[in-house]
């Protein structure tokens, strides 16, 4: 009988698993098809929302319509996933039941603006599209001797490199513009891209954003735990004191997304912001026909949030389905993995190597700065356009 295997979840990791297992599927002749549940009719690639908020480019240049994935072979359905109840392989939707026989997980975290008191109530930032087109409006109207303040409220956030590539861009763009703006970037840890207690992106490139933010003038003010966005005197209050703003630019604390929440073994114990991962095989660990390749189940890993880790995940767990239904091993690289980071009117490359620490069950990645370059920007911009727009038609 046909297997069916559904995606839940069409964003980074969902697509770039879906992909990958039809080709899987068309090479070896397999029996089997791809679902692809998402609930929004638009697949995103959310770096591209920097483009946008910056002016850049246009809204349409970070979306492609999340059906033309079809012609990779997958099906795609548009449908608001509410629940999964793995014990009898189904996934509930608003619409629809989903029966499975695989399942790969991949929806992402949601945005907890109302973690911290006012944080919901002010600001702008670029974590979505509409988001991105009112940070885009926001800074339009700024004015000679603005605050403009960076805001991460938590040492955990989608994408670790992104308050240190904004923060240099946020410079110079006012500069650009003819603006004479004050930069702040208010931290939640002891240094750039150095959460504890996992080190992060290593001292190497911590060093080298640190060097970066003083070049473009901004003002980095590490260890700061939010208590409270004031937004009447339009003031942040942290332990490290009270900062004023003209525009607050802000990070979302992320949070395991509502469907997770709602199911039977998708709660992390240690930590019910995420979702359980078997660390080898992007398992689920209660249920073997279940797979995890989203953001929400990085930090169970020993990993921050970014999409290239989650392309990882994928990766893995493709491997891991098409072994189950071959009985062949599929070879499946962990590390390196690249990543490329805005930097100002540059770009930087780095290089992470993912040893695994048997004792404490997670990866300890050990990242290393490759350099800054020109072509390094060109690289990151080409790589996430051509991403969208091959979803174009
Ligand atoms: C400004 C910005 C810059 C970034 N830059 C980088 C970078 O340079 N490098 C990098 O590696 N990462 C970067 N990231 C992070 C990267 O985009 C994410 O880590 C990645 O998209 C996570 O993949 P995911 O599949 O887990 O989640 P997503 O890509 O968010 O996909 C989740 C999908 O699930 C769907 N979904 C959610 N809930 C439901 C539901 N209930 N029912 C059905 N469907 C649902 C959503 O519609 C979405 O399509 C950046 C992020 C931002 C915002």
């Amino acid at each position: 009988m046909t297997k069916r295997i559904v995606v839940a979840g069409g964003g980074s990791g969902g697509y770039a698993a879906a992909k990958r297992l039809t080709e899987e599927i068309r090479k070896r002749k397999l029996d089997a098809e791809v679902l692809v549940v998402n609930k929004d009719e638009f697949h995103y690639m959310p770096p591209l929302f920097f483009d946008v908020a910056f002016n850049y480019s246009g809204p349409e240049e970070s979306r492609a319509p999340i059906v033309n994935m079809e012609k990779y072979g997958m099906k795609v359905i548009i449908d608001d996933i509410q629940q999964i109840d793995a014990a009898n392989r189904t996934v509930i939707g608003k619409q629809e039941k989903y029966q499975y026989d695989y399942l790969i997980v991949s929806l992402g975290t949601d945005q907890a603006w109302n973690a911290y008191p006012g944080l919901d109530k002010d600001g702008v930032h670029n974590y979505s599209l509409e988001g991105a087109l009112e940070m885009r409006k926001a800074l339009s109207e700024v004015k000679d001797g603005y605050n403009i303040v960076l805001l991460v409220p938590e040492p955990i956030y989608r994408c670790g490199m992104y308050p240190y590539e904004a923060a240099p861009m946020l410079s110079l763009y006012t500069k650009q513009r003819g603006k004479k703006t004050k930069i702040t970037l208010i931290d939640s840890i002891p240094a750039p891209a150095m959460p504890v207690p996992n080190g992060g992106l290593g001292p190497d490139i911590s060093r080298f954003l640190s060097e970066m933010l003083e070049e473009h003038g901004v003002e980095y003010v590490p260890n700061s735990k939010l208590k409270e966005v004031d937004v009447q005197k339009k003031t942040i209050l942290t332990n490290n004191g009270e900062f004023k703003y003209d525009i607050l630019v802000k990070v979302p604390p992320p949070r395991l997304p509502k469907a997770l929440e709602n199911s039977e073994g998708f709660v992390f114990k240690q930590d019910p912001r995420w979702s359980p991962v078997l660390p080898r095989t992007m398992r689920n660990p209660q249920y073997d026909d279940v797979y995890m390749a989203g953001e929400h189940s990085l930090p169970p890993l020993g990993v921050g949030l970014a999409g290239v880790f989650v392309e990882v995940m994928a990766i893995t767990a493709v491997g891991q389905i098409i072994a189950d239904m071959t009985g062949f091993s599929v070879s499946q690289p962990i590390s390196p993995v690249t990543c490329v980071g805005y930097a100002g009117d540059k770009g930087f490359l780095g290089t992470c190597e993912m040893p695994f620490d048997e004792e404490k069950g997670v990866y300890t990645p050990k990242c290393y700065l490759v350099g800054k370059y020109t072509i390094g920007r060109m690289l990151k911009q080409a790589f996430y356009s051509g991403w969208i727009d091959s979803l174009k038609f």
